[in-house]
């Protein structure tokens, strides 16, 4: 499988370390709110990677954290802890924040198929993990103490920017704007590993630590956790675009200088899904999240949908006009598996080419896009009903858009709309008219047509015999 990876600025062959096992790490959410759609098409395309690679064969332990503390209002380490503005906003305690908002996003993931990741760790719980790391780096010189914080010497990395060769400034102008430099950072990226000083006192949670009472910064949770559960080497990290400066960029800086060697051997990073007037936001415009959809009538299969016709490294745009079209797509999808009969056998050379079609999609940098247009080919191919059932049920162990059980539902609905139409003397007038016609009685044809008409039946004469519906 070919992968653009964001550390060579290339798409590379995958090689697991250990063919025997992947090792998956993904940044989780901040569960300050609710998942807004834009966050969740990230969780989507991680979720599509991992299936792909179990697809392709590989067992996969993913791991995901989720930050119940220590994300400040801006990734650059200032501003207010998140949680701790969700706790004001709704007039609860951090912890009856992070539990609500972190069932929601569960059941969000559920709605749109995303796969439960096999370890879900909120950082609250690795205290000891981050503490240990931290005082390594201090050990090795790596970190110093200024103000009551501990911080990440950037100066004594080789290479800090490993993501991309923008200059150094316009990269942290980007981060820095407006906000207020804190004067005890020796270099101007550095960034906080632990807190024991903030200019907001009522920060909820703290821990006691070597360095006094207080928190962890957001990066070094997921360099803990991934510890924790993965060791010292990972395969696969993935994250939303934004998390790759300075988040990732952070993550690596600190796990590669307590570990001593290379961390993470690939970088997956998703790109945004903006609105037509920019950046998604959960303060600003609508507050776009399953649940809206919902509530406005769509299926959340048809945004997951709406997510994998397009390229996971290109910028996606909202609107309700594009996901009306993506409603269209899945309807029409639907329908035409419905009306696949269980029928013949699986023919084994014809399923194959259409799986290769499919694999080759997946092998391209995670093409879903042409991975959904393979659902087309297997619909369109020479072949019989049961080998295209058998394409369809195989290729959605990866894409997960209930193509099957969506079609028996669909099939259902039509027989329940068919039997509330049923009625025995209606279907014996219509009988009756049919032969009239065939005697050449056409008077009678007529009159019978005028009679059901008065009664709001319309008669439809169709390829198949007569039917009728009501109007
Ligand atoms: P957060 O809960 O803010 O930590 O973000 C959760 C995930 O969503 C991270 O991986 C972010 O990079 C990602 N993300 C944030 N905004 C967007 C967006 N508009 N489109 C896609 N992913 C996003
Ligand atoms: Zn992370």
């Amino acid at each position: 499988m070919y992968l653009y990876n964001s550390l060579s600025h290339k798409k590379e062959l995958f090689t697991p370390n250990d063919p025997k096992l992947v090792k998956m790490y993904t940044c989780g959410p901040t569960v300050y709110h609710y998942a807004h759609i834009g966050n969740l098409r990230t969780y989507i395309m991680e979720d599509v990677l991992e299936k792909a690679l179990r697809y392709m064969g590989y067992p996969v332990k993913r791991v995901m954290n989720i930050t119940d503390v220590g994300h400040l209002a801006s990734d650059a380490d200032s501003g207010e802890d998140k949680m701790l503005k969700g706790a004001r906003r709704e007039h609860k305690t951090v912890m009856e924040i992070a539990k609500y908002y972190t069932d929601a996003f569960f059941s969000d993931c559920e709605k749109l198929n995303i796969k439960r990741p096999d370890v879900v760790q909120p950082a609250t719980g690795c205290i000891d993990e981050f503490i240990k790391i931290i005082s390594g780096l201090l050990d090795k010189g790596f970190a110093y103490v200024a103000g009551g914080n501990v911080y990440f010497d950037t100066s004594k990395l080789e290479k800090y920017y490993v993501f991309n060769d923008h200059d150094e400034d316009d990269l942290a102008v980007g981060v820095r704007e407006g906000v207020e430099e804190d004067t005890n950072k020796r270099n101007k990226n550095d960034f906080v590993l632990w807190f024991t000083k903030s200019k907001f006192e009522d920060q909820a949670l703290k821990w006691d630590s070597p360095w006094g009472v207080g928190y962890p910064g957001w990066h070094i949770e997921c360099s803990g956790i991934s510890m924790k559960y993965l060791g010292e080497d990972l395969d696969i990290h993935a994250g939303g675009i934004d998390n790759a400066f300075p988040h990732h960029t952070n993550e690596i800086a600190q796990s590669e200088s307590y570990f001593g060697h290379k961390w993470c051997n690939y970088w997956f990073h998703v790109h945004h899904l903006n609105t037509e007037a920019g950046k998604m936001s959960k303060s600003k415009g609508e507050f776009l999240t399953v649940s809206l959809l919902e509530s406005k009538g769509y299926d959340p299969m048809a945004y997951r949908l709406f997510c994998l016709q397009s390229h996971y490294r290109r910028n996606l745009v909202f609107s309700w006009e594009n996901l009306d079209n993506a409603v269209v797509a899945y309807d029409k999808l639907i329908s035409k598996i419905a009306a696949l009969k269980p029928e013949g056998e699986v023919e084994q050379e014809s399923f194959a080419k259409l799986k290769e079609r499919f694999v080759s999609a997946l092998n391209g940098d995670l093409n879903t896009s042409l991975a959904v247009t393979a659902l087309y080919d297997v619909l369109k191919a020479k072949c019989s009903d049961a080998t295209k059932l058998a394409a369809l049920a195989d290729f959605d162990r990866v894409l997960s858009l209930n193509l099957l059980k969506a079609a028996e539902g669909y099939r259902k609905k039509q027989a329940q709309e068919e039997a509330a139409c049923a009625d025995p003397e209606i279907d014996a007038l219509v009988a009756a008219r049919t032969a009239a016609k065939q005697e050449r009685n056409f008077a009678e044809a007529d009159r019978i047509r005028d009679e059901l008409k008065a009664r709001g039946i319309e008669i439809i004469d169709t390829p198949q015999g007569a039917k009728w519906r009501k109007v």
